[in-house]
């Protein structure tokens, strides 16, 4: 089996400063520490008046005006941006083809690519569930490989929305009270799944931060990982961590197809999965489906699939909660 690079990778773009001139493409400042994102959404979110592009980056407008981080948008994507006029004047843009003629396949080498100059921190692709180029195989691997470069891939409005909130805030903005509604975890869910080579990591990443987990109203997981972390809970809190998670079936008999049914019914908001991505899975059909469980409530729902952004949501969400 292939050994992850994610653990060496330390959002090593975001966190180099940029030389003053590096490319004609952006207008850069000495001291500029700025993330470099994809962005591509698909059709039915472009160009709606209130589509999930709109949303977003009227949203989040103070968001990137904050972080002005680098946006390389694939073709169709950046033509919606400019025929709605969403970001009017915004500097730091360079674009990318058109889906058909290799944009995704693009944004998925920038991803695994190690050059500071050119590889991509996180990637924010806005899918339609029933738009057939979402499970293109460019759209499948652009996933799979943030997961393994330990990248977030955010394909939720709502994932979206919260990355910015969350960036800014660990770059010292103020909350933006329009969001306290999602970071009151007292009435929040959250659904832990880790994949069995996974099992070890999500188990330290729930000692971690179990404070934070701890304050979510609900948690849920599949089978055997609910298990474990019911045992991690019961260690920490006594007999009170008897039922700290509640365990659906496991992955492969059904769980995370039952996980999908709460996220549906706007039960459970966010999923931390931490998914093994070098094997062959024998339940893909049920893993694909709750991932588009959240993209079918793309406004409230997001799927977390790698382990150093599951890592640094969890400190970062602990600060901006909201009590
Ligand atoms: P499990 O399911 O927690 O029951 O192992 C996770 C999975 O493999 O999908």
């Amino acid at each position: 089996m292939l050994k992850s690079p994610s653990a060496q990778l330390q959002y090593a773009h975001a966190k180099t400063k940029l030389p003053a001139q590096t490319s004609s493409a952006f207008s850069m400042t000495s001291s500029t520490t700025r993330y470099r994102i994809g962005l591509a959404a698909n059709r039915a979110h472009q160009d709606a008046p209130n589509s999930a592009l709109v949303q977003l980056l009227q949203g989040s407008h103070a968001r990137i005006e904050a972080l002005q981080p680098e946006l390389v948008v694939v073709g169709r994507t950046l033509d919606a941006i400019g025929h709605l006029g969403l970001l009017p004047n915004y500097p730091h843009i360079e674009r990318f083809p058109y889906g058909r003629q290799g944009g995704l396949m693009k944004l998925v080498s920038r991803v695994v690519d190690s050059d500071p100059e050119r590889m991509l921190d996180a990637i924010i692709y806005l899918i339609d569930p029933v738009d057939p180029s979402s499970t293109f195989p460019e759209a499948v691997a652009l996933k799979r490989q943030c997961v393994i470069h330990g990248k977030p891939f955010l394909s939720t409005l709502a994932g979206a929305q919260e990355w910015f909130e969350l960036e800014a805030i660990a770059g010292g903005a103020a909350p933006d009270p329009a969001r306290d509604g999602s970071f009151r975890l007292a009435d929040e869910g959250i659904a832990l799944i880790a994949h069995d080579s996974m099992k070890t990591r999500m188990l330290a990443l729930a000692e971690r931060h179990f404070e934070v987990l701890d304050s979510f109203g609900f948690r849920c997981a599949t089978g055997t990982t609910g298990g474990l972390l019911n045992e991690l809970a019961v260690k920490i809190k006594g007999e009170a961590g008897r039922n700290w998670v509640k365990p659906f079936l496991s992955g492969p008999l059904g769980g995370d197809a039952q996980i999908a049914e709460l996220i549906l019914e706007h039960e459970c908001r966010r999923v931390l999965f931490l998914e093994d991505p070098h094997v062959a899975r024998q339940h893909e059909a049920d893993i694909q489906l709750l991932e588009r469980a959240a993209r079918t409530v793309t406004d409230y729902a997001s799927c977390m699939s790698d382990e150093r952004w599951g890592d640094r949501w969890l400190s970062l969400i602990r600060q901006r909660q909201v009590r």
